[in-house]
């Protein structure tokens, strides 16, 4: 059961209908995988570990610029030059020391992104770019993980959350399309998706709401519009759509 202190510090989520003690003591046990930790994976941790997830581990191989800063709230001026991972640790613990925080200093290739997700409850895409995405995308479901997918450009941001096996996955989506290259972001336009990766995130681990899966969500900052787009499962999809080649034997 949850301490007193845990009680007073979650009072006003618990008060939530659905969440409850018990929808509390599960966000404790939850372990929670953020791939990134830049501009969607700074609000998701954040608000992830203020809701007390018991599990965060954080995986970025680059370090704080200058020039990040106008998103990526989980650093500041006194952290340039050091390695996102580590300002991102002491900022989460700074948060809620109750939050168990493993801040990995990699890359996530093909060699490790199965061994990094191994044991995780759920992975939030907050990855700048498609290559690592669609890799992110077949490990979670070979590995039958929940996957959080955000993204953003300029004032505009879009997500959806891939059940395996249930919904229509991040290659359903783009069929296989590559986007590269710097590209324009204000910074609350990856506040406003990663809030929601977040609030996804919660409502998977809680067992309450009804999720974004199969419909890709798309925010328009400028002319304050959500849209949503049904988006349907590809039976040719090579990460989702072969039976059987789903899940690892
Ligand atoms: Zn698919």
């Amino acid at each position: 059961m949850l301490t007193a202190d845990e009680r007073q510090r979650y009072n006003r989520q618990i008060m939530i209908p659905g969440i409850g003690e018990k929808g509390q003591a599960k966000l404790r046990r939850a372990k929670v995988f953020i791939a990134g930790g830049g501009g969607l994976g700074s609000p998701a941790a954040i608000y992830l570990a203020a809701a007390g997830i018991g599990r965060i581990r954080l995986v970025d191989h680059d370090r704080v610029e200058l020039s990040n800063l106008n998103r990526q709230v989980l650093h500041g001026d006194a952290d340039i030059g050091r390695k996102k991972v580590d300002s991102a640790a002491e900022r989460l613990k700074k948060l809620n020391r109750g939050v168990a925080v493993d801040a990995i200093d990699d890359r996530i290739t093909e060699d490790n992104a199965s061994r990094l997700v191994a044991g995780f409850d759920l992975i939030v895409d907050a990855m700048d770019n498609l290559p690592t995405r669609y890799l992110l995308n077949k490990t979670a479901i070979e590995e039958n993980i929940p996957f959080f997918h955000g993204a953003v450009y300029g004032f505009e941001g879009r997500a959806m959350t891939i059940i395996p096996g249930k919904s229509a996955c991040l290659w359903c989506l783009y069929q296989g399309r590559v986007t590269e290259g710097r590209f324009p972001v204000i910074g609350v336009a990856p506040a406003v998706i990663g809030g929601i990766q977040a609030t996804e995130a919660i409502k998977y681990l809680t067992g309450i709401g009804e999720l974004l899966t199969n419909r890709l969500l798309v925010y328009d900052g400028l002319n304050l519009e959500f849209s949503h787009f049904t988006i349907e499962r590809d039976p040719n999809c090579p990460h989702c759509g072969h039976p059987g080649g789903q899940k690892k034997e």
